[in-house]
């Protein structure tokens, strides 16, 4: 018999928010009783506040993605510094809550960043499933192979920026539920993970 947490899958959605796909991708969690994270980009959740204070109403975590998407391995300390903090405070302001995970642009960081991630308090997640969604574009493919491929306990990286990625989501999400797997949010993933541990 499985466990709870063995059939847990973590979608997570990077770049946005985008009022088309993320409105669409949040309507689609929402009528499937699934949860997911979305890593925004601060520069841009500041033009969207309505729909970025929409995903943490409707259960989803929220966590940074910095502001402008550098590649930290590329850019100067002080200035990695700026993007996660400008991010965080933002982010916190807009929402009212404490923001706790970053995912670093390209997944990239060094040691000086990961400093930098404790030092503000912020959990780095990366992924083990990459959809590749931004350059398949092509909604039956991405949700094919995520269908085909994904395992439970995957981190799913996708981009909420994109309408193929949104329809892919149509296609994966009901099947994946009728399959038995629960979409959760990284909290919930990572609670069940610590229990797995102990
Ligand atoms: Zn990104």
């Amino acid at each position: 018999m499985f466990q709870r947490q063995d059939r847990m899958i973590a979608l997570t959605f990077d770049d946005g928010p985008q009022p088309g796909p993320t409105n669409e991708i949040l309507d689609i969690l929402s009528e499937n009783q699934a949860r997911a994270t979305f890593f925004v980009l601060g520069n841009i959740a500041i033009q969207h506040p309505d729909l970025t204070r929409r995903i943490v109403q409707e259960g989803h975590d929220i966590g940074v993605h910095s502001l402008s998407h550098p590649n930290f391995q590329e850019t100067e300390i002080y200035e990695v510094y700026r993007e996660l903090i400008d991010s965080t405070l933002l982010l916190e302001d807009l929402l009212g809550i404490p923001v706790k995970y970053v995912r670093p642009p390209y997944g990239f960081s060094t040691a000086e960043a990961q400093f930098l991630f404790d030092r503000i308090g912020l959990q780095s997640i990366l992924w083990t499933y990459d959809t590749l969604d931004w350059e398949i574009l092509d909604a039956d493919v991405i949700a094919g192979n995520m269908l085909e491929n994904i395992q439970p306990r995957e981190i799913v990286l996708l981009h909420d920026i994109h309408p193929a990625t949104a329809q892919a989501m149509r296609i994966a999400i009901p099947q994946l539920v009728d399959q038995g797997y629960e979409l959760v949010t990284i909290s919930e993933y990572l609670e069940t993970q610590e229990n797995t541990l102990s």
